[in-house]
């Protein structure tokens, strides 16, 4: 790019209202009516050429002036276990990451990458091996959405923000992403219909409470006390368990939305009954208000390997015993089953895999 040359508006990345200021200024000089169909063009993951209802003076400004960032497929894993579809997306900018799309009895439901990478450091993810390349623009999240619609030919119901990076380091961008996704002239996926994952950024929990958008939010917690996460999250040498359960709790005050806990069982770490109970005094402790537990949910998701972690998952029996320990002591929770095991649905495994070249072609669909 010459130094001289103004940088292409990413359009994407704008609400129709923002699309109409841009449009009314030059060199578009257009109605304010004409954002709301271009928005939903854009929603469909129709280029400028395919704007049918603009004039062509119009589509060709745009064309000139704007970028639309939808993604490419690089690579696509199909699961021949249960339909899973897992996307590897590549970036305007070359730099890959994951989306994986799941079949339920309700509809479909995506989840997204919120960065190139993370700069969390849990030992047992692959997103964090090395560190956080970049943040995504909320376009680029959304272009995940559109670009896994368009390929899968479906209409997708629920999000949740659970691929690659940590949505909570990216505020900004996926504050917007919520907006553009939910808005009823573009995917209108409901916000109720959308979860937002952190392992746990306690301030930036309070600042999305405060934006009052009906989300549903997942802690990934993975263990019952502060030695036990901090030996896997270093987030919680920043912010401990007590003043994440204290932002949970003004979570649901706040919202009245229950949150839904993580709970990844590691072999030998955090998976003994003791833990099982120590976690549910937790739970029944300090998510409590007038006498009562709020209402919260916990997923037990048995870990899935990651290369040079030394970790392992618990056996499926031992699994079942630290569920029933959890519902003895007051706290219901649901093994999560295990979407796409043969194409390693678990997010970040493929990028990494990709960048080291380690994957063979006998894998590829
Ligand atoms: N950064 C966010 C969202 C991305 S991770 C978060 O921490 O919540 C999405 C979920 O997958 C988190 O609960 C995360 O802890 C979990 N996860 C990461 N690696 C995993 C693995 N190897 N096996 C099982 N779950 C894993």
């Amino acid at each position: 790019m010459k130094m001289s040359e103004t940088p292409k508006t990413d359009i994407m990345r704008l609400l129709p209202d923002e699309i109409a200021e841009l449009i009314s200024g030059e060199p578009y000089s257009q109605p304010a009516y004409r954002a709301k169909q271009i928005f939903s063009w854009l929603s469909r993951g129709v280029g400028f050429d395919g704007m049918s209802n603009l004039p062509k003076s119009l589509r060709e400004a745009l064309y000139q002036n704007c970028i639309i960032k939808l993604p490419a497929i690089a690579d696509k894993l199909v699961s021949a276990v249960d339909g899973t579809v897992k996307y590897l997306f590549r970036l305007h900018d070359g730099h890959l990451i994951e989306a994986v799309l799941m079949s339920y009895e309700h509809g479909y439901t995506l989840c997204v990458s919120s960065q190139v990478g993370c700069r969390m450091g849990c030992r047992f993810c692959a997103s964090t091996k090395s560190g956080r390349v970049r943040n995504l623009s909320a376009s680029e999240i959304l272009g995940e959405v559109i670009a896994a619609c368009l390929d899968a030919g479906v209409r997708v119901s629920n999000i949740v923000m659970m691929g690659i990076g940590e949505p909570l380091d990216n505020f900004d961008e996926t504050v917007r992403f919520l907006r553009l996704v939910s808005h009823p002239d573009g995917l209108s996926v409901g916000l109720r219909h959308i979860s937002v994952s952190t392992c746990g950024i306690v301030p930036r929990i309070r600042e999305l409470a405060a934006l009052e958008l009906p989300v549903t939010l997942s802690i990934s917690l993975h263990a019952s006390d502060d030695a036990e996460r901090s030996a896997t999250m270093p987030i919680n040498d920043a912010y401990p368990i007590e003043e994440l359960m204290s932002a949970c709790r003004d979570w649901f005050l706040d919202t009245g939305r229950r949150i839904s806990f993580e709970y990844t069982l590691i072999s030998g770490k955090n998976d003994s009954a003791a833990s099982a109970r120590r976690l549910a005094a937790l739970l029944t402790s300090r998510m409590r208000d007038g006498g009562h537990t709020l209402p919260l949910h916990v997923n037990l998701i048995p870990l899935n390997d990651v290369a040079d972690t030394g970790l392992h998952r618990t056996a499926a029996q031992n699994v079942e015993i630290f569920r029933k320990t959890l519902a003895a002591h007051g706290v219901n929770a649901t093994v999560r089953r295990r979407l796409g095991p043969d194409i390693e649905a678990a997010c970040g495994q493929l990028r990494i895999d990709r960048e080291r070249g380690e994957r063979t072609e006998g894998e590829r669909i």
